[in-house]
């Protein structure tokens, strides 16, 4: 790269850090410190990872996506759905983003986080040096819950097997858990999002990065630098290629 092209390349980075609320550059030693400096070593085992048994070298995205077919398993498909939003990007990514439920863009297009929030998680992505169409994308719940309100347990317990055999699938190095309803389903907790966050846990032989929801931050544009914390450790635990000691 030409010292024109460097310069715009880190112009465009800072740009998308400055928009993701990283508000400054120093020099400062303490500064250019990077996450992977400080121990953030896998500090919970979640409760489910699925037994990772013979089913998952015959598994495909395809076949899960033929299995869940035109669900009618919970009441949501009565309740207004347009179509099912399975899941969208690379089948062999090593970072995984888990949501919660399509809201009404990702209903009418089929594709998770294209609406507002999903276009701030498309520049959380791009903040790591990563594009879109790098990771893979998914939601706990596959269909639009009315009123964007929160699944029910029992659609929860219908449908998340489907996540996580597409989880056993595509296997990612780092899985990020964008808010609280993904990081509760994917740990079996019911800690809050702000308790879990911070933390790396280990999934699998994944590691997984519980994260404020990109539709909260919309909200509560303050809680970015928190988030954009979260999202410097995914970035190192990536570049260091030891996401996972087993994976
Ligand atoms: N919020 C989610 O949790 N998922 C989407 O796909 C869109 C918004």
């Amino acid at each position: 790269m030409n010292d024109a092209a460097l310069r715009s390349s880190l112009a465009d980075h800072l740009r998308l850090c400055a928009e993701f609320g990283v508000d400054g550059v120093s020099r400062d030693r303490d500064w250019r410190r990077r996450s992977g400096d400080v121990p953030c070593a896998a500090e919970a085992v979640a409760g489910f990872p699925p037994d990772q048994g013979a089913a998952e070298s015959v598994d495909t995205l395809d076949l899960v996506r033929t299995d869940l077919g035109d669900c009618t398993r919970c009441k949501l498909h009565s309740l207004g759905r347009s179509q099912i939003v399975f899941g969208v990007g690379n089948p062999a990514a090593s970072l995984m983003f888990i949501g919660e439920a399509p809201g009404h863009d990702e209903d009418v297009q089929g594709i998770p986080f294209v609406g507002r929030a999903g276009q701030l998680l498309t520049r959380i992505i791009e903040a790591i040096g990563l594009r879109r169409e790098d990771v893979y994308i998914a939601n706990v719940i596959k269909c639009r819950p009315p009123e964007n309100r929160n699944p029910e347990p029992d659609e929860v317990a219908r449908c998340e097997p489907f996540l996580f055999r597409q989880v056993l699938v595509i296997k990612p190095r780092v899985i990020v858990a964008l808010g609280t309803f993904a990081a509760q389903t994917l740990l079996r907790t019911k800690d809050s999002i702000s308790r879990l966050r911070g933390h790396v846990y280990t999934y699998g032989t994944a590691s997984l990065i519980p994260t404020f929801h990109p539709a909260y931050l919309l909200r509560s544009p303050e809680r970015k630098r928190d988030v954009w914390e979260d999202m410097k450790k995914v970035r190192d635990l990536l570049q260091r290629g030891d996401a996972n000691p087993t994976h």
